[in-house]
């Protein structure tokens, strides 16, 4: 259920509405918009009886939200959600995209410095790294954990780049949470519903990456897990599913972007680094997402892939993402939409120091 103010609802009849939600054992979720502020109510006792609410000073009109998703919902807020960063350009849901480049894993510090140095240059405003990975064989790197996270940390302070890295579990959500800006919850946590729950305690926006084999609901329900438990700043990320097709390692769903968009507030962007495994893909790939109206990119970049330690298939170079960054400008023009001009930056006299 949904409760719409009237335009001129004042802070304390808002206030007054949710303290009586909550009286009655439901969770309130305030959600002001550019013409008045509407209320979210979820709770697993069942739908609410709107009498108690529907004579309340403020209260325009109380609407049944009929999707199982109901914050994600554009039924609840109609303006996009725009996702922005304190003393940084760089955003999610604007105007402007926001562009996520960077190894699959931090593996040393003058690896990540290196690629760090390059994406910045190209004018990315977000850098990626894995410091704890999810990988198939337990065999195969895992990451650098807590020291992935510091050089990561330093590489913000250096570049002013914002930091995104994945948690796989409890432990390492209370770390990621700490040291990035924004969490990333990875394909295969998509339904690990206690991890959802947790990301939604915490205070960084979330970067939730679309589960292998989810349908488009089963996404926003995953989405739908942190708002409610008050964390409304969420970025979905489109990765590629598993399908019949073996010539990429996952298939990119480009028209899931359009679909979100029409059902959901929240931003979403395209990793076409994991959804197409392979390094001459990930240019035409990044291009069609960004011309099918992505609100940003994530991609993987390596200096020297043939020695990744994890993705190096599927990482592109510091050169071609030079490219791709100058190809998308273009295209994003087209749509009214812009990509961030690339930077200097005093010379290092080694990478990181
Ligand atoms: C990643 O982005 O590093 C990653 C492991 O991606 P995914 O969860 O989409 O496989
Ligand atoms: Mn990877």
């Amino acid at each position: 259920m949904l409760v719409v103010m009237k335009a001129h609802a004042t802070e304390e009849q808002v206030r007054a509405v949710c303290e009586k939600i909550e009286s009655l054992g439901y969770r309130a979720h305030p959600i002001p918009g550019a013409q008045r502020t509407a209320i979210g109510i979820t709770g697993n006792k069942g739908a609410m009886e709107p009498g108690a609410l529907e004579e309340m000073s403020g209260v325009q009109e109380l609407i049944q939200v009929s999707k199982p998703y109901k914050l994600v919902s554009r039924d609840v807020k109609e303006e996009d959600t725009v996702i922005q960063f304190p003393g940084s350009d760089g955003s999610f849901g604007g105007r402007d995209l926001g562009i996520v480049a960077g190894p699959c894993s931090i593996e040393s510090r003058e690896q990540a410095f290196t690629i760090a140095e390059r994406v910045a240059k190209a004018g990315a405003r977000f850098f990626r790294g894995g410091a704890y990975k999810p990988r198939t064989s337990p065999y195969a790197f895992q990451g650098m954990g807590e020291d992935g996270l510091k050089i990561m940390a330093e590489i913000r302070e250096r570049y002013g780049l914002r930091i995104i890295t994945e948690a796989l579990d409890d432990e390492s959500l209370e770390l990621v949470a700490e040291y990035a800006d924004v969490v990333q919850i990875g394909a295969r946590n998509m339904q690990n519903f206690s991890l959802l729950k947790k990301a939604g305690r915490q205070r960084k926006p979330v970067m939730l990456k679309r589960g292998m084999a989810a349908t488009l609901e089963e996404f926003l329900m995953a989405a739908e897990y942190i708002l409610s438990e008050g964390n409304y700043r969420v970025i979905l990320c489109e990765r590629g599913v598993r399908t019949f097709a073996d010539h990429t390692r996952n298939t990119l769903d480009l028209s899931i972007v359009p679909a979100v968009q029409r059902l959901s507030h929240l931003p979403i962007v395209v990793d076409p680094s994991h959804g197409t495994g392979k390094r001459n893909k990930v240019g035409p790939l990044s291009r069609a997402a960004v011309a099918v109206g992505a609100d940003g990119l994530m991609v993987e970049v390596h200096h020297d892939p043939d020695h990744a330690l994890s993705d190096g298939m599927q990482s592109i170079f510091p050169d071609q993402f030079d490219e791709l960054m100058q190809e998308i400008r273009q295209i994003a023009a087209i749509l009214h939409r812009n990509v961030q001009e690339s930077r200097t930056f005093p010379a290092t006299a080694k990478a990181g120091r």
